[in-house]
């Protein structure tokens, strides 16, 4: 391509409310283009590396046997009212209505559909597995969309979606897909850290997040350098020490002095100690209710554990309209008390102060729990409940564990019977006994992806990408370009490259001055410049990397061997 022929505005101006380098620099360098809250225009450059990141994603998972579909971007809420999670998505699924009064949502994830295609057009156990996925628009009314492509309203995400007629036949696709997913980040030339997480509103047992390393993650993740382990902060617990649990206890309302107000509460979340303590908090908003409640639970086991968390825990507000609700970032019906399943106990340790992950079943008038005084819960400090502590023992080696900052860019899922349960989606066994399927969930967050590139490679003067992810591997800047000579130049070598199959772009523009083109090239970033300038008498030219930006003069005929 020409640089003369493509729409490539680039700008000085940084936006006012862009505080990431990805989110300023694609902006400044002419990738996309922001038109309402986190909903993006991309311009050319920004669909060319879009594009590159889908054909990476699309090739690792047509390699592991997936079949690629298309979901409609709208679904019926029927579909969403059978799951139940018309209302247990909250705010974040967005819901509208035809003229004729039909509900639909703007597909945020797509569970339901997908048990809605296979349904009893997969009829028997010899026709699994099967794995199938897609990579579509999603959206989600997120409460506070930011940091441009990170975290769009709308954006682009692979989502893949697996059925099995048992539960070690998902772990084994589970795995596949961890694997997938390694080859995927590695071909993109991201450093990527594979962490265990927390199964959030999408449900299910084990799930595992991909991480990509950056300052500006959102995410805290507790890391072990001397072992493999790796969590989300939100999945990492102590283990429940062997001793008894104490005591069954009724799920009552704790009032927790602490959070009275929605300004409270949303500082609260703001803060750090929030992200931390979510590995055994959950939170929703109550309809009717003017209690802010807070559980610190365990289980007798992990997935009890895990599974009671996600049940218990709850934030409730009276008199909040839905817009300080947003506000706030609370997400109405998230999860709750109501939802505890009852076959699941929840203990509780009056040793607070040993464990510091525990506090339950105090009320309004009684602060006392087991002769444990809950009135200092008052002027508690959220930050000393962290569940893990940078430091402590890692419970697999030893090592000390490290906190680090990481970008969501991958989510995986054991699903389990939820969706085919709650869906009557069932296939016939070799017994010929009716089951429900057995599903995996897998998603990929290729528009984040886009941001997460730059967030870990960039400087101060812009974008760097990856050779993979680079719009063009190399930009021939013509120094001059009314110099007919420099022009040749550069068209010669232009046409070696492409004929060696090198994507190549020439910055041929006439009324460009070359620091103007160079500081284009800096700041989109394209890995290699060729500086095709006053050299060119003594049959040189200048190679620049990038990265380095080092300048390597060549020789003119040398420059297509030494790009390959
Ligand atoms: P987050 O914790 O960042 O809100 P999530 O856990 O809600 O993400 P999943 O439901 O796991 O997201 O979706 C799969 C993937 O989609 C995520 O791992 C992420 O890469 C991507 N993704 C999710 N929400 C957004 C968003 N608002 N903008 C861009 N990408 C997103
Ligand atoms: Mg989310
Ligand atoms: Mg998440
Ligand atoms: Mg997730």
């Amino acid at each position: 391509m020409k640089f003369s022929q493509m729409f490539i505005p680039t700008t000085k101006e940084t936006p006012s409310d862009a505080t990431l380098p990805s989110h300023q620099f694609l902006i400044r360098a002419g990738f996309i283009l922001q038109t309402g809250a986190g909903i993006y225009d991309y311009m050319p450059l920004g669909k060319i590396v879009l594009d590159k990141i889908r054909a990476v994603v699309k090739e690792e998972m047509d390699k592991s046997g997936a079949n690629e579909v298309q979901f409609g971007f709208v679904t019926p809420l029927s579909f969403w009212e059978e799951s139940g999670r018309a209302t247990a998505m909250g705010a974040e699924l967005l819901k509208f209505k035809d003229r004729k009064g039909m509900g639909f949502v703007l597909s945020p994830t797509n569970e339901e559909a997908v048990v809605n295609m296979v349904k009893n057009r997969i009829t028997s156990y010899k026709d699994l597995p099967i794995n199938l996925y897609q990579i579509y628009t999603k959206f989600r009314d997120e409460a506070r969309p930011r940091f441009g492509l990170m975290r769009g309203r709308e954006f682009l995400m692979k989502d893949a979606y697996s059925f099995h007629a048992s539960h070690e036949d998902l772990v084994r696709e589970f795995n596949l897909m961890e694997q997938t997913y390694k080859n995927v980040y590695n071909r993109l030339g991201l450093d990527y850290r594979v962490v265990s997480a927390d199964s959030g509103a999408i449900g299910g047992s084990g799930s595992k997040e991909f991480m990509v390393l950056a300052n500006s993650g959102e995410d805290t993740l507790v890391i072990c350098p001397s072992c493999e382990y790796g969590a989300n902060i939100e999945a990492a617990v102590r283990k429940p020490n062997k001793k008894e649990p104490l005591e069954t206890v009724s799920l009552e309302k704790v009032k927790t002095p602490n959070c009275k107000t929605i300004a409270e509460v949303s500082d609260f979340l703001k803060a750090d100690a929030f992200y931390s303590m979510k590995a055994v908090m959950k939170k929703a908003v109550y309809e009717n209710s003017s209690e802010v409640v807070l559980f610190f639970v365990r289980g007798v086991d992990e997935l009890e554990e895990t599974k009671a968390c996600n049940a218990v825990a709850a934030l409730s507000l009276e008199d909040a309209s839905e817009e300080e609700v947003k506000a706030a970032g609370l997400v109405p019906g998230y999860c709750g008390i109501i939802d505890l399943p009852e076959n699941i106990k929840v203990f509780v340790d009056n040793e607070l102060k040993e464990d510091n992950n525990l506090v339950c079943g105090a009320n309004e008038e009684n602060y006392h729990y087991k002769g444990v005084d809950l009135t200092s819960l008052q002027n508690l400090n959220f930050a000393d409940l962290i569940a893990v502590q940078e430091g402590d023992t890692c419970s697999c080696c030893g090592g000390k564990l490290e906190y680090k900052k990481g970008i969501e860019a991958g989510h995986i899922f054991q699903l389990g019977t939820k969706y085919s349960q709650a869906m009557d989606a069932k296939f016939l066994d070799s017994n010929g006994k009716a089951q429900p399927f057995v599903m995996g969930c897998y998603g990929i967050g290729v528009s984040r992806l886009v941001a997460a590139v730059i967030e870990q490679n960039h400087d101060e003067k812009g974008c760097i990408w990856t050779k993979e992810t680079a719009p063009f591997l190399v930009d021939i800047i013509v120094s001059n370009a009314k110099n007919e000579d420099e022009l040749a130049e550069g068209m010669k070598i232009y046409n070696s490259l492409k004929a060696s199959g090198v994507e190549v772009l020439i910055d041929d523009r006439i009324q460009q001055r070359f620091g103007f083109k160079m500081s284009d090239f800096e700041l989109i970033g394209f890995p290699y410049a060729v500086v095709v300038g006053k050299k060119l008498q003594d049959g040189l030219v200048e190679v620049v990397d990038r990265k380095t930006l080092e300048k390597t003069e060549i020789k003119v005929d040398e420059v297509t061997n030494y790009l390959l």
